[in-house]
């Protein structure tokens, strides 16, 4: 049976997480939605918040969970008897970092491989951050995210701070 862990911060999931997530989950027997927790950057979405998101918008997916972890990646892939890591790739500015994530997880454990998918090019220029600001300048995010995760990001900038009315 072939498990694959998709990790990342997913704040908030968008169009072209669920791309790779409703493709990964065609070809493995069973797919983990890996969140992490530890971000060095304070996220927008509690790591809770990310979780019952994803959960709520890949709930069609029988073969494919969500949960949050923490520590190495490599030590949840273990843990969790998953095969491989599943990676997005959207352009070559992503590459350089991926390869060295790649390898270095190779040499801590030999027998986890990483593979990639290249991005639908409709999502190839969207990532998490620039969703959230334009969500923040009160521009149309619809186009990016499932109309759940829209709406929770609107209501999370709403209840927190405005932008500059100057
Ligand atoms: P991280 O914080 O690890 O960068 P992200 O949540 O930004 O995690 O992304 C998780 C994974 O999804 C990464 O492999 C990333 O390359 C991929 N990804 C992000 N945005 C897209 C997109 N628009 N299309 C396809 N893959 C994507």
């Amino acid at each position: 049976m072939a498990v694959a862990v998709y990790p990342g911060s997913f704040d908030p999931v968008t169009l072209g997480h669920m791309d790779i997530i409703e493709r990964t989950a065609k070809m493995m027997d069973r797919v983990i939605i890996g969140v992490l927790k530890n971000n060095s950057k304070t996220p927008l979405f509690s790591v809770e918040e990310r979780v019952k998101m994803l959960e709520s918008i890949t709930a069609h997916l029988s073969n494919v969970e969500v949960q949050s972890f923490d520590g190495l990646l490599v030590d949840f892939v273990h843990q969790k008897h998953a095969d491989v890591i599943v990676r997005g790739l959207r352009a070559i500015t992503d590459f350089e970092y991926e390869l060295q994530m790649a390898q270095t997880n190779r040499v801590i454990a030999p027998d986890v491989d990483t593979i990639f998918l290249t991005t639908n090019l409709k999502y190839s220029y969207l990532s998490s951050s620039i969703v959230k600001e334009i969500a923040y300048y009160r521009g149309d995010i619809g186009e990016f995210l499932h109309p759940e995760v829209a709406e929770q990001v609107r209501r999370k900038l709403n209840a927190s701070v405005q932008p500059d009315a100057g």
